[in-house]
This record gives C-alpha cells, structure tokens and sequence, in this order.
C-alpha cells in the first residue's frame, strides 16, 4: 500500500487542509492529520489546490506542437480549411502517436488530468489519426485518461467509405462516435444523424457532434439531434460542441431548446471564442443547469496557431468571451472545466471528496480567481495519487 500525505492546501471553496491518499484514492481530508508510518509527506505550504483539469474537446491527433511554425493560409470557406488540412498531412507525413503524446505531455505538464480527445477520419487518412491517437491512450493511461472521438473531419456521407471506418475504428477501441454539421457539410442532416446514432447504439458508446451551424438552421439540427436522443433512449450520453446557434436564436426559441436539453441531459461544449460568430451563453445555460463541457479544441494545427494546451488559460478565455468579472462566474468556469466537464465525459471517481482519485494539481497562487487570470504553471500535478508533473515538466 503507498501512502501519501500532503499539508496544508487551500482547495476551492474548502479551509487549508491536509490531504491523505492511499493506494491513489483521497483517504481523508482533514486539518493536521498525522502522519502515518511510511507515508510520503508532500508540504503544500498553503498552495492553491485544484481538482485536475479537464480539457474536454481537443484534437491531439492533429496538434503540431514542437514542429515548425506553420502559417496558416487564407481560406473562406470551413470546407476550404479541411482539405488544407488533408493536404498539410499528406505532404508533412504528420504522425498522430508523436504529435498526441507532445500534447500529452504539455497538457499533464499544466495539470491535465482527462481529456477528450477527437480524431480525424476520413477516406484519405483513414485511421492513422485514431490508431495513432489510440496507442498514446494506452501508454500513457497512468499518467493521464484519453477518451477518443472517431470524428468525421471531412464530412461522413459525402465521401463513401468514412462510414466503414468510423465502425471500424469503435471495434477496434475509439471510446466515442463524433459527428459533424449534418447540414452544412453533408447536406443530409437526416441521414448523417441517422448513421451517428446507429453507431452510438451499435458500439454501445457517447455522442459528441461538431455543431458549427449558425441560427435557426443549426437550431433545427439541434431539434433532430434531441428527437433522435430521446427515441434511441440516449439521454445523458450527447454533446454538442461549439453549439454556436445557442447564441444565435431568440430568446424564446433558446429557451424552448434549453428545456429540450435539461430533459434530454444533453451537454454542450464551448471554448468561448468563436472566430466573430455569436456563442453559447455560458452563464445563462450554467444557471438553467445545462450539462457544460470546456476544452482548448485544435493546438496550433493548420486551423490556427493560437489555442495553447493549458487549462486554465482556457477558463480566462471562456470568461473574457464571456464578459465574467465576478469572482462567482470566475468559479462557474472552473467548476465546467474540472466538476461539470467529469459529468459529461462520465468520470465515476473525479471530485474532491473521500473515495475519489486523487487526481490533482498545486498552484501558488493568491486565490483560485487570481489563477485563472495569472495562469501560472502547476508545481506539482498528480494522477492516482503518484506525481505526474513538477514544475511544468512531465516526470
Ligand atoms: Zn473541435
């Protein structure tokens, strides 16, 4: 049996407490406990605590951390940006193993603890993406838990073909089915849901669909998303990510949709930016009690150099998107990014509690807020109990 006990840290909303750990799990959190006979004593010295983060929507598989800088070039139109993309791969021999444990490590490095991760599919790459994406998840599960998305990058109907290689990916181990656009890249939102929940019910796993469509027609594809969620009996196991028509529709339409989502107990995800278009409104969907899911989407990838892998730089960008000021609204994100975000991707043994993992990350800093704002690197990042991390560097 390993025991561990650390002294004297500030967790959120909690009194400084010491925190005991045996064999990975919180064993007891209390002020001045004793040290037990052999235990590993760690002095938090009055540091900030986190519950580690969760980055819930990425794309480690196409990350191009520690490459050369890559510019991006003009494009119009997202169909224009997907096959730059496909071309930068071709021609760039991009290896999705190297280039997700590079991202990996970075995100551990800032106190990652549990990502969601999606990787590309299509006929072109086939599944180098998700096998690459799939053999870093199996190394390095100690150190930090992956679930990987069988996405759908460049469409699914409108190239034949990507269908067989998403149900071919679930066989071999993807952990959830994503999806994409059903209108405005496959033209067929029918028949593209259709297949994405014919495949949730087939491999028995989560839904999370790429929804970039603005307004009232990506509210209609919120409308087959919920109908389809509720027929199949999947409450409770859809995101939406993006879900940029949230901030597009009135407030009554909003409203009628919110309602379908707390029935339903479908997620959705937002990063905050959202490249000039209106954006889900965070508060009001955090308020109503909407499942919400955060995540830094692509690092520095052939769609932009400007998202980083640390978490807590996303919660700043999540609240200035949003206009949050306040210290509580400061606090609903990271609550999203570390509670909210363990909900959706169904983490049994996340929390800062007696009986959970001890997955956590130490931050000197003032407070939780004053972390967020200044987003220092963690010293100290643990994943069951066993250091992961110190001082920025992976261990
Ligand atoms: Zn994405």
């Amino acid at each position: 049996m390993t025991t561990t006990l650390i002294r004297n840290v500030r967790p959120l909303h909690h009194d400084a407490a010491d925190i005991l750990i045996r064999d990975g799990v919180i064993a007891e959190i209390a002020i001045d406990i004793a040290a037990p006979e052999g235990a590993t004593i760690i002095e938090g010295d009055g540091s900030l605590l986190f519950q580690g983060l969760i980055d819930g929507h990425t794309h480690m598989d196409k990350a191009l951390i520690g490459l050369p800088w890559h510019s991006t070039k003009p494009t119009t139109t997202i169909t224009e940006v997907i096959a730059n993309e496909r071309q930068l791969r071709r021609e760039e021999h991009i290896d999705a193993h190297i280039q997700s444990t590079r991202h990996a490590h970075a995100a551990i490095a800032s106190g990652t603890t549990h990502i969601r991760s999606f990787a590309d599919i299509d006929t072109e790459w086939g599944l180098n993406g998700v096998r690459g994406l799939m053999q870093t998840r199996d190394e390095i599960k100690d150190k930090l838990h992956i679930q990987v998305v069988a996405f759908p990058q460049s469409g699914m109907l409108i190239r034949p073909g990507t269908v067989e290689l998403l149900d071919q990916a679930l066989s071999e181990g993807a952990d959830v089915i994503g999806g994409l656009d059903p209108s405005a890249i496959d033209r067929d939102p029918k028949g593209h849901l259709d297949t994405i929940f014919a495949l949730a019910e087939k491999h028995d796993v989560d839904i999370d669909i790429h929804l970039h469509e603005p307004g009232e027609l990506g509210a209609f594809s919120f409308d087959l998303i919920i109908e389809r969620t509720r027929v199949l009996g999947w409450k409770g196991r859809v995101t939406i990510s993006h879900a940029f028509a949230l901030g597009g529709v009135d407030h009554i339409r909003l409203g009628s949709l919110i309602e379908d989502l707390l029935d339903q107990e479908i997620a959705i995800m937002s990063h905050g930016p959202s490249g000039g278009r209106p954006a889900p409104p965070v508060e009001h969907l955090y308020n109503a009690g909407v499942r919400l899911i955060s995540g830094n989407d692509g690092i520095q990838d052939s769609w932009g150099p400007l998202n980083r892998p640390e978490m807590l730089n996303r919660a700043y960008l999540v609240c200035y998107r949003n206009g949050f000021r306040r210290d509580d609204q400061i606090e609903s994100v990271i609550d999203i990014i570390t509670n909210k975000s363990a909900e959706v991707m169904g983490i049994e043994d996340y929390g800062f509690a007696v009986g959970n993992a001890a997955d956590l990350a130490m931050i000197r800093e003032e407070n939780h807020c004053a972390a967020v704002v200044r987003r220092p690197m963690p010293w100290l990042v643990m994943k069951r109990g066993v250091i992961t991390a110190r001082d920025g560097v992976v261990v």
